[in-house]
């Protein structure tokens, strides 16, 4: 077959949106629309600006917020290196990535073209003139590796490949030539990130914010559960930690989802402990989860090393009874814990908010501390957490920013509106089929329909121009079809006279009406 015909035959791709992604389509976006509005209602109430934040950030901003032993992190994040050296930092980190792994030989032709890369930066001028000295001590490895294999017959050389290996470590042991960057999977990091970098300990405090956008962490896709997700996120940032902020935060997302009308709300809370207490408490945790290791799944028996409050999480039915008869956190914190905790929950019943007391709540993320809190909903099955929260005082600092007091908490948007949808809310709140359609005929009747188009939408009204002429027939039933309430007649006739047909679509009743009466006459059927 020649390659012409090939072509011919090749049918074009047809591509389909990312496994765990979606589209969100008409009229549900109405709701999505409904939901956004109603938190922009309500949070201004309660003092809160609107920010808006890069989707993409360093990498290590989440790593060092977010922690490192988390799911988040460790597996589920979106990364990748950007710049001019980007290549080069590529392989710098499948070098880090294999070097324990593989042969000596395998690393050393990375390391290969590792030296070839960066000479080829210098010389295009994106590293610095003085990159060249560093060039001239990697030249010198790659020669003892040449020495190394010339020499593979003279019985171990390990100590000496060791050695090689130690140098090329060195080399490649941390990025720095190019941007590591990652897809944000939560917004708190990068809130705090701004509220430092835009200096805001320098407005009156506490700062309120919220934020609605996308997330994405690389997850089992499931009902509820997606790649690319969206929250709605609101951080209370400086000031003090009094117990009545805690408590204020939690009655704005529960008035959130009040008004919206939102079904089968209940409230988790727990104290989780701050430095001085929950240390000692994760230590006891850990020492008494070691003493039934062997009656634990292999997750929970990983995250006695890396996070042992995370095996309180579990879900795993036969890890059930072992856990209830595991140290409580509400037994072991400090005074100061204690009596915040004490407070939050007499704050709370001031507002008239519900809540549950739930000691298994931790949380995924490590930054929480103190008050944490969890809110479900009905009709999500297994994933009907919809939102989640807590208070987080050494965030900033952690992040290079000066000692300030946070909370907030994370909505999942794409779960709300499901438990809605789920609940019988509609997400025809703003109908979207045109309230009226034109049906033209004519060259005349076109410029007229077009100023007519222009008049109504002006005054609010949902209208659909044809784009191309169609009999009146045909311009009724697609009238009909899209679900229009009236259809305006517009012929060479009605043009001449000035008297324009006005048919309602459900009865056919047909009514004679001027150009200038057509908008108050619309507006008394409404
Ligand atoms: P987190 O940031 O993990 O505290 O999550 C806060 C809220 O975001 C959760 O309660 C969920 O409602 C929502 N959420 C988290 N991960 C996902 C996901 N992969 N897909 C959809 N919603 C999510």
């Amino acid at each position: 077959m020649s390659e012409g015909a090939a072509k011919k035959e090749e049918k074009p791709r047809r591509f389909q949106a990312i496994r765990g992604t979606r589209d969100l389509l008409p009229p549900e976006t109405a709701l999505w629309n409904r939901v956004e509005q109603t938190a922009h209602k309500v949070f201004s109430t309660f003092g809160f600006g609107e920010i808006r934040l890069p989707i993409f950030e360093q990498t290590e901003l989440f790593a060092r917020s977010i922690g490192l032993e988390t799911d988040v992190v460790s597996k589920e994040m979106y990364t990748f290196t950007d710049g001019p050296l980007k290549r080069l930092e590529d392989i710098a980190g499948y070098i880090r990535s294999m070097v324990e792994y593989q042969s000596f030989l395998f690393v050393a032709q990375l390391f290969d073209f590792y030296v070839r890369e960066f000479k080829l930066g210098v010389s295009r001028g994106d590293l610095p003139e003085e990159h060249r000295s560093t060039l001239l001590e990697m030249h010198n490895i790659l020669e003892a590796v040449q020495n190394l294999d010339a020499r593979r017959h003279e019985g171990d050389l390990s100590t000496e490949k060791e050695r090689v290996l130690a140098r090329i470590k060195l080399y490649v042991s941390v990025p720095r030539f190019a941007d590591v960057l990652a897809l944000r999977p939560e917004a708190t990091a990068s809130v705090c990130r701004a509220y430092i970098e835009n200096n805001m300990q320098q407005l009156p405090q506490p700062v309120k914010l919220y934020t609605i956008g996308p997330m994405f962490r690389r997850e089992r896709p499931q009902k509820g559960r997606y790649r690319h997700f969206y929250q709605i996120d609101a951080e209370v940032l400086g000031g003090t930690d009094a117990p009545a902020i805690d408590a204020e935060v939690i009655e704005m997302v529960m008035t959130f989802f009040e008004r919206l009308g939102l079904e089968g709300v209940q409230l988790h809370i727990n104290s989780i402990g701050d430095k001085n207490c929950r240390p000692k408490y994760v230590e006891l945790l850990r020492a008494e989860l070691s003493k039934v290791k062997d009656k634990l799944g292999p997750d929970s028996q990983r995250r006695i090393e890396t996070n042992p409050l995370r095996v309180l999480d579990s879900k795993l039915k036969e890890e059930q009874a072992i856990i209830e008869n595991l140290p409580r956190i509400g037994d072991h914190l400090c005074q100061d814990c204690a009596t915040h905790y004490a407070a939050v929950k007499h704050e709370l019943g001031l507002r008239g908010v519900k809540y549950h007391e739930n000691w298994r709540l931790v949380r995924g993320l490590d930054y929480y501390m103190r008050t944490t809190f969890e809110i479900t909903a009905k009709g999500l099955g297994s994933q009907n957490a919809v939102c989640g929260g807590g208070r987080y005082d050494g965030l900033m600092e952690l992040l290079g920013g000066p000692p300030t007091k946070g909370i907030g908490f994370a909505i999942g948007e794409d779960r709300l509106i499901l438990s809605l949808l789920e609940t019988g809310h509609s997400p025809l709140a703003t109908p979207h089929s045109p309230l009226l359609y034109i049906a033209w005929m004519g060259e005349k009747a076109y410029t007229t329909a077009i100023r007519a188009a222009k008049n109504l939408r002006n005054a609010g009204f949902r209208v659909e121009l044809p784009p191309v002429e169609q009999k009146f027939s045909k311009a009724l039933g697609q009238a009909d079809k899209l679900g229009a309430r009236f259809a305006l007649i517009l012929g060479d006739n009605e043009v001449a006279s000035g008297e324009w047909t006005l048919k309602t679509l459900a009865d056919g009743k047909q009514e004679k009406l001027r150009e200038s009466d057509l908008v108050e006459h619309l507006k008394k059927q409404l």
